[in-house]
This record gives structure tokens, C-alpha cells and sequence, in this order.
């Protein structure tokens, strides 16, 4: 699981890094598949050895979340250079140029600002963003706070307020960030490429409601499929931990007809994980620890099955 690839920057408050990866660390992870004999496969094609119970080899399949231009100027290249595919997961809203990527709109606000005020719990708070380090402590605190927010509509009311304060145009965030349909229409028509969803509005899927939920899943397929003309089966939850994608959501993506749907809990994949398909668990490259020496840390599994203790399937 990927989100951005793009070079390294040298700015220092950088709260969002860990969603960051340099093309070379990309580079350097498909050469260490390669050299230990994991292939590297689309998610159709992780789906059918699923369902054929075809464990003859060991493989990977490289994801993408939310649709990011850099995906294309930076990691599709680098998956030429292996004739290796990816999976791209589109939230509709982003292609379409409406979408709040509140996590970049808040790094924004800090970045600019000396002193935030928010109603945090409904006490009026000032918090300092005058040094980098107070920057990420502020980002900590706000990020865990807007989070927390019962509905999603609570969050952009919240970021909304803060970037007509500061400035900051959450539309002109997603637009430069984000590929839309006139940029993801030759990107979907390279053979290595794979379009997958991420729902309509990158919501946390649990706080819905259950038709609600439905709806951001089916709609944001229908969106991609009538735009790109080509079939979307694979889906992503947006945040995709415990707390945005439990076993209502699980059943949800089975029943709106996707073959495989990826949450972000840590995990390998199993021959057990065919009863599981909409369940599927990730392995992060975290841009925080692009360490060359964690990749065998990662494809031995070792990483995920601490996390686990020992379990092989996380799907309740
Ligand atoms: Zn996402």
C-alpha cells in the first residue's frame, strides 16, 4: 500500500510523510521482490489465485490510494521499468475536482499559520504553530481531533472554518494533487494500469449510515466505470482501519459486486484470505522508514504477524 510517490522534500514540518514515498525507495522495493522471486500481479489477477486456491508462487500486488498525479509522473515509470502493474483506488469526488483531502488542508493551515484557535471539546483553544516541532503537535492534537468528530460533515465544517481563516483553498488542493477524469482516461488505457474505487467523497465508511455507505461505494464505481469506460471490481476503504471498515462495510463491497476490496490493516495475504476477499489486508510502504533494510522485515511477513499476533485472518 502506497499513497503518494514523489521526490523527497526538504521542507520540515511535514506531517503527512508517512503517506510519501521516494520513486528510488518504490524502485528499490520491486527490484527486492524481484530478486526473491515474488511476482508481481494485478488485483484481478490476486483474486483469481484466491479463488483458485493457486498458491504455486509467492506475489505481490503494488496499490495506490486516492488517485494522485504523482502516481503517474512518478510510480507508473518506475513500474515500467519492472513491466510491473499497479492498482490505483479513485475517490470520484477527487478526479472530479470537488474533493477535500482534509488531512492536506490542515498541514496547509499549520504550515502558514503562528497560532491556531479551534473549539476543541467545546473549549475555545490556542494552540502555538509557531516552530516545527509545535507545528506537529498542533497537527497531532487537531488530526486526533477532527477524526474523532462524529460525522464527516462535523470535519469539513470544522477544516472548512480554519481554511477561510488561513487562507488556504481546499479545491486548489485537490485539483493540484489529484489526476482527473481528462488525466486518468489515458492513465486507466496503460496495460499495466488498474482502476479500482475509493468511494465518492473519501468518507469513513462505518460513520455512515448503512445506505449512505452503500451509495458512496456503488456511485463512486458507476462514476469511474461511465467515465473511463472500462468495469471497476476492486474497492478500497478510505482510512481503511477498524475504526472506517468493519464487518458491515466488508459485506456492503460483497454485495455491491466488488471481487476484492483492500481495508489498511496490516496483514499478508493467506490461502484463508479467499474466504475473506473484500477483507483483504496491506503491507505499508511508510514513508517514514525508507530503510532498504526493512524490505525483508515486510515480504517475510514478519512485520504483520507480530502486529497480529500470529493470526492470519483479521476480518470481525
Ligand atoms: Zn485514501
Amino acid at each position: 500500500m502506497l499513497h503518494h510517490v514523489r521526490p523527497r522534500r526538504d521542507a520540515e514540518f511535514q506531517p503527512n510523510h508517512h503517506l510519501e514515498v521516494a520513486p528510488e525507495f518504490l524502485r528499490e522495493m520491486l527490484a527486492h521482490l524481484r530478486a526473491r522471486g515474488i511476482e508481481i500481479i494485478t488485483m484481478d489477477e490476486v483474486h483469481r489465485r484466491l479463488v483458485e486456491r493457486n498458491f504455486s508462487r509467492r506475489f505481490a500486488c503494488i496499490t495506490l490510494d486516492d488517485g494522485y498525479r504523482d502516481n503517474r509522473d512518478f510510480a507508473l515509470p518506475v513500474m515500467r521499468e519492472f513491466e510491473a502493474p499497479l492498482t490505483v483506488y479513485v475517490a470520484s469526488d477527487f478526479a472530479q475536482g470537488t474533493g477535500k483531502l482534509w488531512w492536506i488542508a490542515l498541514e496547509m493551515v499549520i504550515a502558514r499559520a503562528s497560532s491556531i484557535e479551534a473549539m476543541i471539546g467545546g473549549v475555545a483553544t490556542r494552540l502555538d504553530t509557531s516552530t516545527p516541532a509545535a507545528k506537529q503537535a498542533a497537527f497531532d492534537r487537531l488530526h486526533d481531533w477532527l477524526r474523532g468528530l462524529p460525522g464527516e460533515h462535523d470535519i469539513h465544517r470544522e477544516i472548512g472554518a480554519l481554511c477561510a481563516r488561513h487562507g488556504v483553498d481546499e479545491t486548489d488542493i485537490c485539483r493540484e494533487l489529484c489526476m482527473s477524469w481528462d488525466e486518468l482516461k489515458p492513465f486507466a488505457d496503460d496495460p499495466l494500469v488498474t482502476v479500482g474505487a475509493h468511494t465518492i467523497t473519501h468518507c469513513n465508511l462505518a460513520r455512515q449510515a448503512e445506505a449512505i455507505a452503500s451509495h458512496e461505494m456503488a456511485i463512486s464505481r458507476a462514476r469511474i466505470e461511465s467515465a473511463l469506460q472500462r468495469p471497476v471490481v476492486h474497492l478500497a476503504y478510505p482510512y481503511g482501519d477498524k475504526v472506517a471498515a468493519g464487518v458491515r462495510e466488508f459485506a456492503l463491497a460483497h454485495a455491491a459486486g466488488f471481487k476484492t476490496a483492500v481495508t489498511t490493516r496490516p496483514g499478508m495475504i493467506f490461502p484463508e484470505s479467499a474466504d475473506h476477499l473484500t477483507t483483504l489486508p496491506r503491507v505499508s510502504l511508510n514513508g517514514n522508514y525508507q530503510d532498504t533494510r526493512i524490505f525483508p522485515v515486510l515480504t517475510s511477513g514478519a512485520a504483520t504477524a507480530m502486529w497480529n499476533g500470529f493470526r492470519r485472518i483479521d476480518a470481525a
